[in-house]
């Protein structure tokens, strides 16, 4: 469990910011839950077998004698307050939460007892223009912390419960001609829920599990015109992804859908944002049956690659000033030099030689920058200038020069104008 402190609290602030920011931007309405919940909830929802609930949990009686555990996840949670609410009469819901979440794991670089996620959850949509929306939030998300070449997405299939029996059976087959080879945990989970098998980090077991039956080869045609439709989505967003026929999730909700958005970066710790669809679990905790698709996002990992990514383009230009025409190259120089002086510090090359717009847009975009500002005779006359976000697909806008600096420290801060 970590203190944060200095440099890496104002770091978590703009990481902060900026998510809260990007999940608003789709429509995402913000929710509060409580830390505890009772310990059968997640026992019923992210099943008996699991590393979480098998080993992970820090469980306890409180005075009354009544079992509570402080949530490991946030999905089983939203769940709880979807049902008990009644929120399924107000029609879909976009919901999203965060905070700290606890699991008593051993201890390493990325895996803390205390770790922070954000829980996004959309509640009552069927299609799979739900699954692709979430995962363009991600890839949106990435771009915006300048964090998108870190990252790539895993996508996979787990059909329906009924599809899946069929699987399991074939899996079930195959695993027990290697049953000596086995690992003592997967041993016991061949009994119990044999697909977690996959699920495993032992290397010892990688050719067994590369062998294995596929479950994309068992999918049944409602899943598989689904998991068509998300990746047609993702093609047309131009969003790019492997499919990773293995990748089965650690938690038994899931259905259809799974997704998960790794990183190279970080060590064995290689998933940042995990997801997917839960069609069922609404019903099986006791609501009006509810098609749902959520991802969990992993605060601490997604605030080392910011950092990681800060330091290697530390000195990078905040802002590149790009100047077109007479007057305009004119008063650049007095522009940058205003722009350094209350900008606290910022970062500002100014466009040296001319060139066109396309061109100078080019260097702005080479050297790093968060942002062009253009000035052109336009914008002389007005006292204005545009701000150009080359980082993100937000809108340029247009601010008043002696705004100019405030404007883009907020913006580099990821707060909310
Ligand atoms: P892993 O495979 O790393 O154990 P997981 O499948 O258990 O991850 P989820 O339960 O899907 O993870 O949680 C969603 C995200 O939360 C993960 O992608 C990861 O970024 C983060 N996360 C999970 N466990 C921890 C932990 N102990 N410490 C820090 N971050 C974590
Ligand atoms: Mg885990």
């Amino acid at each position: 469990m970590n203190d944060i402190l200095g440099a890496d609290a104002a770091r978590w602030r703009t990481v902060l910011g900026c998510t809260r920011e990007v999940i608003e931007s789709y429509g995402y309405g913000e929710i509060w839950l409580p830390l505890l919940e009772k310990t059968e909830l997640f026992h019923r929802s992210i099943g008996a077998v699991t590393d979480i609930v098998e080993k992970e949990m820090y469980t306890f009686d409180d005075r009354n004698g009544d079992s509570l555990t402080l949530r490991p996840e946030g999905t089983a949670g939203v769940v709880r307050a979807f049902i008990q609410n009644g929120l399924h009469r107000a029609g879909p819901q976009r919901l999203w939460m965060s905070g700290p979440m606890f699991r008593h794991e051993r201890p390493q670089a990325g895996r803390y007892r205390q770790f922070h996620q954000f829980s996004v959850e959309a509640m009552g949509m069927e299609g799979p223009d739900i699954d692709a929306e979430l995962i363009a939030m991600g890839a949106a998300l990435w771009k915006r912390l300048g964090i998108d070449d870190a990252l790539t997405l895993e996508l996979n299939s787990l059909g329906t419960p009924e599809s899946r029996a069929t699987y399991r059976a074939a899996l079930t087959d195959y695993l027990r001609g290697f049953e000596d080879a086995l690992d003592d945990d997967s041993r016991r989970r061949l009994g119990s829920n044999p697909m977690r098998v996959l699920d495993s980090k032992n290397p010892a077991l990688a050719d067994i599990i590369n062998g294995a039956p596929q479950l994309p080869d068992y999918l049944d045609d409602a899943s598989k015109q689904h998991f068509d439709g998300v990746r047609e989505r993702l093609d047309a967003l131009g969003i790019a992804y492997t499919l990773n026929p293995r990748l089965v999730r650690g938690l038994d909700y899931y259905s259809r859908t799974v997704f998960e958005w790794v990183t190279d970066r970080l060590g064995a710790q290689n998933a940042v944002c995990s997801g997917g669809r839960y069609d069922g679990l609404v019903e099986q905790l006791g609501g009006q049956a509810t098609p749902a698709v959520g991802f969990g996002l992993g605060i601490e990992r997604m605030v080392a690659l910011v950092e990681q990514a800060e330091a290697s383009d530390g000195f990078a230009p905040q802002v590149y000033l790009a100047a077109l025409g007479e007057a305009a190259e004119a008063q650049a120089p007095l522009l940058a030099e205003q722009l350094r002086d209350h900008g606290r510090g910022l970062r500002v090359q100014l466009n040296a030689g001319g060139g066109s717009f396309k061109a100078q847009l080019k260097r702005a975009d080479r050297c790093g920058a968060a942002f062009a500002v253009i000035l052109g005779d336009n914008e002389v006359q007005t006292g204005q200038a545009t701000v150009k976000p080359l980082r993100s697909d937000a809108a340029q806008e247009t601010v008043a020069q002696s705004q100019l600096s405030d404007f883009i420290r907020e913006r580099l801060r990821g707060d909310s104008p």
